[in-house]
């Protein structure tokens, strides 16, 4: 491709990647950045290339209006905003960066782990008080626990090297088995069923798909010790909300520790409420997620598990990397291989 190549970015959270791209795509680029997610009112129709985050949500209508579009370039790791399906139909490749936040989601979710189980959000709230009574702020160890970890890819399997200074043991289930971690950590894999049921803390690592949403539901909690905790920085529609809520209001469980709740979009920007830009089903479920946020057991961060300096950078740099392949002729990270 020689002809100059139409490209919008919609770069909501990644300032710096304006300078980036700009200095590190081909040429022949043209590029246009928004700053807001796409939507009806900035899609560019005559775009090749499509930049966006997961805040963008590229429906099937808004692929076909982009009647040149030629390539997705997600600059993340999930790609749950995307219709892949539409992008397949269309041969239009969905490209990611599938590692950068390995090592940066699994320390940030380690981090999750021990603030609950040592209350250490609840410890600073008191001393920013002024309050340096110890007596509400008791925890546990994670020594001698058992976690379980739902989706041993990359993420998953960085949890289980980082854990392994901690004296824990460790259940995984996945749909592909990495027999290796089996020999290289204290690690068995089990059934969903058994890991719910034996593990102290559940952490989730699988991407949202059809076939993962909601694989935590009210027979998952049900399965649960009562003093589990449940650990969430994949995405929040792998669980139930309202079989969360009511698991931590009957104390089925213990608590929560999530970095993504369903309809944290709506949650970050209420006035599409006003608006009338959400469903009845997705107002019912922002309510749930923000009883969830308020609940005294939980404690919940804003999507920010992938926000390290170094991850960010590793980020731009293959996301940068997948647009000038495919510019190239040489498609890399097509998620739509992978399904
Ligand atoms: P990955 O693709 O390497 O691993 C996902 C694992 O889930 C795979 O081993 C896969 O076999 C397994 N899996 C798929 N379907 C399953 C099912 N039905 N049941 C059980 N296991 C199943 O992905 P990753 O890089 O480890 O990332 C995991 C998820 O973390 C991403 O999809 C993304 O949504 C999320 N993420 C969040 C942040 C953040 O900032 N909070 C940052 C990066 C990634």
């Amino acid at each position: 491709m020689n002809k100059e190549i139409k490209c919008s970015f919609y770069l909501t959270r990644s300032p710096h990647l304006e300078n980036y791209l700009t200095e590190n795509l081909p040429d022949n680029c043209n590029s246009t950045i928004h700053t807001e997610p796409l939507d009806g009112s900035n899609l560019d129709k005559k775009a090749d290339i499509i930049g966006v985050f997961k805040d963008s949500q590229v429906t099937a209508e808004r692929i076909k209006k982009m009647e040149n579009l030629k390539m997705i370039a997600t600059l993340c790791t999930g790609f749950d905003n995307i219709d892949t399906q539409k992008a397949k139909e269309e041969g239009i490749p969905v490209c990611n960066a599938p590692t950068y936040g390995n090592n940066t989601v699994a320390e940030y979710t380690l981090g999750l782990m021990l603030a609950w189980m040592r209350k250490i959000p609840q410890a600073i709230n008191e001393v920013n008080k002024g309050n340096f009574d110890t007596g509400n702020l008791r925890g546990s160890e994670l020594q001698d626990k058992t976690i379980g970890i739902i989706g041993t890819g990359h993420i998953g399997e960085k949890i289980l090297e980082k854990l392994a200074g901690f004296n824990v043991d460790t259940l995984g289930y996945d749909i592909y088995k990495k027999d290796y971690l089996e020999d290289k950590f204290n690690f068995s894999y089990c059934s969903k069923k058994k890991l719910l049921q034996n593990s102290d803390i559940i952490t989730l690592h699988t991407p949202l798909l059809d076939e993962t949403k909601h694989m935590i539901d009210q027979t998952a909690f049900d399965s649960m010790k009562s003093d589990a905790l449940l650990v969430n920085t994949a995405r929040g529609g792998l669980v139930d909300s309202k079989a969360l809520l009511q698991a931590l209001q009957e104390e089925k469980i213990a608590g929560a520790a999530l970095d993504v709740i369903e309809q944290e979009a709506l949650l970050e920007e209420p006035q599409q409420i006003c608006e009338g830009k959400c469903s009845p089903d997705e107002l019912e479920i922002s309510l749930v997620s923000k009883l969830i946020i308020d609940h005294e057991n939980t404690i919940v961060t804003p999507h920010n598990a992938f926000n390290s300096k170094e991850a960010v950078r590793r980020r731009l740099i293959t996301s940068a990397e997948n647009i000038t392949k495919f510019i190239a002729g040489d498609v890399q990270n097509n998620v739509l291989e992978q399904n």
